[in-house]
């Protein structure tokens, strides 16, 4: 009983959740605190990363965009706690990416088509017609750049769910991309947000009152390198577009949780907004998306160690 109370006190019921003091693993990684005014805000530094956390926020600023976290941060006595889950599936990727064998072959998987136009906004513009076109484009890229690129579907063709993560395994997928367009009740929501699977133990982003995941699918076994990836593609593609960073949110959605390789899903923009409608409506606006997701691609495949196939050849 006394355990517990104690944990209480220190706002960290130890007895009940695991959690880790983040300044102390941060630093085994080679990271150095930032001064800081104001109480309750931690902020870290090493080399061109910046990683920040605060006192009950479910979110983490990694370079200035929001990481989602699968708890929030607790701040005792002038320390930060972190859920353990969240250290080893959110920060430690970022700050010390672990080394994987090269990622070579990348699934792009186009949402909807056919019989499925996924959104459709007042101009006529069907989610269908331009996520096929941006996924044409960032296969063209990475093609060029030396990778093999495999597209779910590269028509205007029905395609279920299930399907496209089945034809990524089958495929041999090294990584998993899909490409999908946003849509909201209100004109003003904008920007970019970049999925990954919501960890067992966890609620997702979107719903943080809702029961925990409680069932591991198989793209949980890659919970830290699913992070990572969706973190370099997502900061690329900001970078690249200069669109509104709406962060990095995990979701339990059917077409990651199947998946043998890290994947990802990326909302490249709201078409019921007019600043990403003029982005998307535009053939150079989506080049530069393409080019977003295929920068992040390649940032990925250095942070895990290899050096990308053009280079490689060029040796
Ligand atoms: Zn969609």
């Amino acid at each position: 009983m006394l355990m517990f109370l104690c944990g209480i006190a220190f706002g960290v019921p130890a007895a009940l959740a695991q959690v880790v003091n983040f300044e102390t693993e941060i630093r085994e990684k080679g990271f150095g605190r930032n001064e800081s005014r104001e109480r309750g805000v931690g902020s870290w530094r090493k080399g061109g990363t910046r990683i920040e956390i605060q006192d009950r926020k479910r979110y983490a600023l990694v370079n200035g965009s929001r990481l989602y976290l699968g708890h929030s941060p607790s701040y005792e006595h002038g320390k930060f706690f972190v859920k353990k889950r969240d250290w080893d599936k959110r920060f430690s990727p970022i700050a010390a990416p672990p080394k994987t064998k090269s990622p070579r072959r990348i699934v792009i998987d186009p949402g909807h088509g056919g019989r499925d136009p996924g959104k459709i906004n007042k101009r006529g513009m069907y989610e269908k017609t331009y996520v096929l076109d941006i996924s044409k484009r960032v296969a063209r890229i990475l093609k060029a750049r030396g990778y093999t690129v495999l597209l779910t579907r590269d028509g205007d063709t029905t395609l279920e769910l299930p399907e496209r993560p089945a034809r990524a395994n089958r495929w041999n997928a090294d990584l998993f991309v899909s490409i999908h367009l946003n849509s909201a009740s209100s004109s003003s929501a904008r920007g970019i947000e970049t999925f990954a699977l919501t960890p067992v133990g966890e609620t997702s982003t979107g719903d943080p009152g809702g029961n925990a995941k409680t069932q591991a699918d198989d793209g949980n076994a890659r919970d830290a390198l699913n992070t990572l990836f969706a973190f370099k593609v997502h900061s690329a593609l900001v970078a690249k577009t200069d669109a509104e960073d709406r962060g990095v949110k995990y979701a339990n959605f059917a077409v990651l949780r199947p998946l043998k390789c890290p994947g990802i899903l990326v909302e490249c923009g709201f078409l019921t907004n007019a600043s990403d409608t003029a982005l998307v409506s535009t053939k150079n606006g989506r080049e530069r998306i393409a080019v977003g997701i295929a920068n992040g691609i390649e940032a990925y495949v250095r942070a895990v160690g290899s050096a990308p196939p053009a280079a490689t050849r060029r040796r």
